[in-house]
């Protein structure tokens, strides 16, 4: 009786940690959304699985099938992390980074990687994965995220294009993207930008579904419902997704 019921439990359980997942339909079949934590989640589209930024420890994919491809944004902790990905099962992963990525990643993923820098294409298996610039505002020297050193990406699947901000402000580059079904947009001070910059560049390059991710920030985590607020007063068919990528 116990038994049955913890059995009832641990499904319910397992369900809810499924419902984790988003789905987004294509003609083709479907793309699986995971967020992991902080900047970093899964993709997986025809039994391909692309991790972004992968970090927070490995035990964070014990449940998720090996990557197929990594793609890191930038040489931060939160993007680039060693630790990560010595945990990681990655045998055949191919990688997709910047030149400054490559310079910083241990020797034993050298034979791995493919360098791409900004406004730079390949297409790898189902994937066309374009690189975009992402950096602070003024585009200066001392910025902490320096014009050309990281990529954001745009990886389109199934006719589907994903956008990932990686750490941004609200740059032209940003502003003048077209037909993005899903973007992940960060947003965190002191790093990137707030919720009105980020909400602001949604509004004009309107994504069908955004993400915000990447929101915490010091002292505090951005507030992404006010973000929601902003882009639906502007746009109410943006679909303004909020998940938790902070649950312990
Ligand atoms: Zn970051």
């Amino acid at each position: 009786m116990k038994f049955s019921f913890l059995l009832i439990t641990l499904s319910f359980v397992f369900a809810l940690q499924s419902s984790a997942q988003d789905i987004i339909k294509t003609k083709i079949g479907d793309i699986t959304i995971q967020p992991i934590t902080h900047g970093t989640l899964v993709l997986t589209y025809n039994n391909k699985t692309i991790y972004i930024d992968p970090y927070g420890g490995s035990e964070g994919f014990k449940d998720i099938k090996k990557p197929d491809f990594i793609l890191i944004t930038d040489i931060h902790g939160d993007h680039l992390n060693a630790n990560t990905l010595d945990g990681l099962d990655t045998i055949g992963t191919q990688f997709i980074v910047p030149q400054a990525v490559a310079d910083q990643l241990p020797e034993k993923y050298k034979d791995k990687l493919t360098i791409l820098g900004n406004g730079q294409s390949i297409h790898r298996m189902e994937f066309y994965i374009t690189a975009v610039p992402m950096y602070n505002l003024p585009d200066a020297l001392d910025a902490k995220h320096t014009k050309g050193r990281g990529n954001g990406y745009i990886i389109n699947m199934g006719g589907k294009n994903i956008y990932i901000s990686g750490d941004t402000e609200d740059i032209v580059e940003m502003r003048n993207l077209h037909n993005i079904d899903v973007a992940f947009v960060c947003m965190n001070l002191p790093y990137t930008m707030d919720v009105y910059q980020a909400a602001s560049a949604v509004l004009e390059f309107k994504p069908k579904i955004v993400y915000p991710y990447h929101y915490r920030g010091k002292p505090d985590f951005s507030d992404t419902k006010k973000f929601k607020d902003l882009v639906n007063k502007g746009d109410l068919k943006i679909d303004v997704r909020l998940r938790d990528w902070y649950k312990k």
